[in-house]
């Protein structure tokens, strides 16, 4: 159960290229609910602040698509919580059950992974982490957060969004390829430093993202990455199976459901 963040970068509002037209003027809700082939749900996109938060960015997204964003009351939510710049799936999973919205948060790891205490990217505050973090998993049914130990399919996730509801996804972002931006690749193949493997990012960079549809046809996914203020993003179904199942993300998807 790890967790996510910094973002590799941000991009300012109205920077980069926007959705061409064709595909923003895409139907908003359901294409075909009797058959679920297409499916892109009106998820507001909302930027993350720092390099940190792409996670609490994530919730205010799935928040203000149930219509259940209060500003105030979020920051309240925040310090009741106790967050700290790191936030792991787990914060959302409680975030959402503070705001009494039904969700179901999947992981292969319940508590941390003590394999990561290595990783550059979890180095950092590990110890204190690794104990906060467990507490609140043992706290998790008391407190009416459900987390369960499974792994998911790309079948379930689509029968999920087929349904008009939600997902907060953990991915490593170093592996995660949108198709509609146009940004350059962040790892080259002919780095200084030689060929690196599958042209992939060797470390594991971890980084929230709602998914909010998917297209049969195009073998592709919808999401919000909250590094953007501008855009919703694309990537194929293999691409995005490969980012969140990336060692480092524990295959965590924090499922919400909108009749909550
Ligand atoms: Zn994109």
């Amino acid at each position: 159960m790890p967790r996510a963040g910094p973002a590799p970068f941000l991009y300012p509002s109205g920077g980069g290229r926007r959705l061409s037209p064709s595909r923003s003027s895409l139907p908003r809700r359901l294409g075909n609910p009797s058959s679920g082939d297409f499916v892109q749900l009106p998820v507001p996109v909302i930027q993350q602040l720092f390099h940190w938060d792409c996670g609490l960015a994530c919730s205010r997204m799935v928040l203000r698509y149930l219509g259940q964003l209060d500003d105030a009351e979020f920051e309240r939510a925040l310090q009741e919580l106790r967050l700290t710049r790191s936030i792991w799936t787990i914060d959302l999973a409680y975030l959402m059950r503070r705001f009494g919205v039904r969700h179901r948060f999947c992981t292969q790891t319940l508590g941390v992974d003590k394999g990561y205490k290595n990783q550059p990217f979890y180095r950092k505050h590990f110890d204190a982490e690794e104990t906060r973090v467990n507490q609140l998993f043992a706290q998790a049914k008391t407190c009416k957060v459900l987390v369960e130990k499974c792994r998911v399919s790309m079948q379930d996730i689509q029968a999920h969004l087929a349904q008009g509801h939600v997902a907060i996804v953990l991915v490593n972002s170093g592996v995660l390829h949108c198709d509609l931006c146009s940004s350059p690749p962040k790892y080259c193949c002919f780095a200084p430093s030689g060929p690196r493997r599958l042209c992939r990012s060797p470390e594991y960079q971890g980084h929230f993202v709602v998914l909010r549809g998917y297209s049969r046809a195009a073998g592709c996914v919808f999401y919000n990455n909250p590094a953007y203020a501008d855009r919703m993003c694309s990537a194929s179904v293999s691409n995005f199976e490969e980012a969140r199942t990336s060692y480092g993300t524990d295959e965590d998807i924090l499922f919400v459901y909108g009749d909550s």
